[in-house]
């Protein structure tokens, strides 16, 4: 069966704009779920400012820097004035704090890449991910909601392929595939390759923020509403922008060499960061530059197995938005 091959700039690919725009609004949160968030926060600052009236708490990751979708967990950072040598001490007291308060499943896992307590809340059935002093992430967290704010389609795109990458298994660092971050960080990249550019650099701009957290300084232009017709003369839609994004990590993305970077908003060279071999588990399949911890590979977790599903399932949503006469379906069909 032959079948019809769409283009970027037929007017057919159009066509799919409302029903993938319709996609990313259901799965926005509602006003009420961002409410309980607060709720749940201002009851664990009580809490731990009891014990440690220094400590202060902040949102990160996906409930703080505006990717997050409905029901998602809530991650959470105590930050401490000094360093803190035994994290595990900290979390088991403050996995203790928190039975006592009658949250549910509180768990310490001290042993993760990045210690933890888990906890459910009964009262508003949202379940949080504790971290100390885990800075870092709080000021990534920054970057990202920042450029959010700059363009709709940020938001549009990274939500799609969020929900992709969830809906088809390619979201689980812990299986070799990338973390939300790390695809949140691709669609920055995109749009700022795109011509004309529809997000600029921030971190290649005039310094108006900057904060220097475990000796890395982080420095970037962030009075982001001065920026709001930034992309106005790229009228790509939603619909052209997620095929030309599956597009390119399918078949154009140049694996061996390629490094993506949303510091330098361009590639660089694999041979420039020194990439090029695999030390110990570190591989470099596909390489994705942190912004600040710029020695810091987010593909990383990806191994020789795992790069063959990823890139399998680039190509398959490539090809669904190629060809498939309902790809807002197909694209998420479980796998
Ligand atoms: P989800 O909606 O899937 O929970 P998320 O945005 O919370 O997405 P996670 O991958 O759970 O994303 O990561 C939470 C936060 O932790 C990120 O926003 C980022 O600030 C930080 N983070 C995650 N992985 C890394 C990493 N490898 N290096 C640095 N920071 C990271
Ligand atoms: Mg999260």
């Amino acid at each position: 069966r032959m079948l019809k091959r769409r283009t970027d700039c037929h007017s057919d690919i159009l066509r799919l704009d409302s029903p993938l725009l319709a996609i990313y609004e259901s799965l926005i949160p509602p006003v009420e779920e961002k409410a309980k968030q607060k709720q749940l926060l201002a009851l664990l600052d009580k809490l731990v400012c009891k014990e440690w009236p220094e400590a202060r708490l902040y949102l990160y990751g996906s409930c703080e820097n505006s990717f997050g979708v409905s029901k998602s967990d809530i991650d959470i950072c105590v930050a401490f004035n000094e360093d803190i040598h035994d994290k595990s001490e900290i979390l088991l007291k403050l996995a203790d704090i928190l039975q006592s308060d009658n949250l549910q499943n509180v768990q310490a896992l001290t042993r993760a890449r990045v210690p933890i307590v888990k906890l459910m809340d009964p009262l508003t059935g949202i379940s949080c991910d504790i971290c100390v002093n885990n800075v870092l992430a709080v000021v990534n967290t920054r970057l990202l909601r920042d450029y959010a704010k700059i363009d709709v389609r940020l938001w549009q795109l990274a939500f799609i392929v969020k929900h992709w990458a969830k809906s088809r298994g390619v979201n689980a660092t812990y299986q070799g595939t990338l973390s939300s971050y790390a695809y949140v960080l691709m669609c920055i990249h995109f749009l700022q390759q795109r011509r004309p550019a529809i997000l600029p650099c921030l971190q290649g701009m005039e310094t108006t923020f900057s904060v220097t957290v475990d000796d890395v300084e982080c420095a970037y232009f962030d009075k982001v509403e001065n920026l709001c017709n930034f992309g106005s003369s790229n009228q790509e839609t939603i619909a052209q922008l997620v095929w030309a994004f599956f597009n390119y990590w399918a078949y154009i993305h140049d694996y061996a060499n390629s490094v993506i970077s949303v510091r330098t908003g361009s590639l660089i060279s694999k041979g420039e960061k020194d990439w090029t071999r695999r030390i110990d588990n570190d591989r470099h399949l596909i390489c994705i530059e942190d912004p600040f911890v710029v020695s810091h590979d987010l593909g990383q977790v990806v191994d020789k197995f795992s790069i063959k599903v990823l890139r399998a399932e680039f190509e398959r949503a490539a090809d669904v938005m190629h060809y498939d006469p309902n790809p807002w379906i197909t694209l998420f069909e479980p796998y």
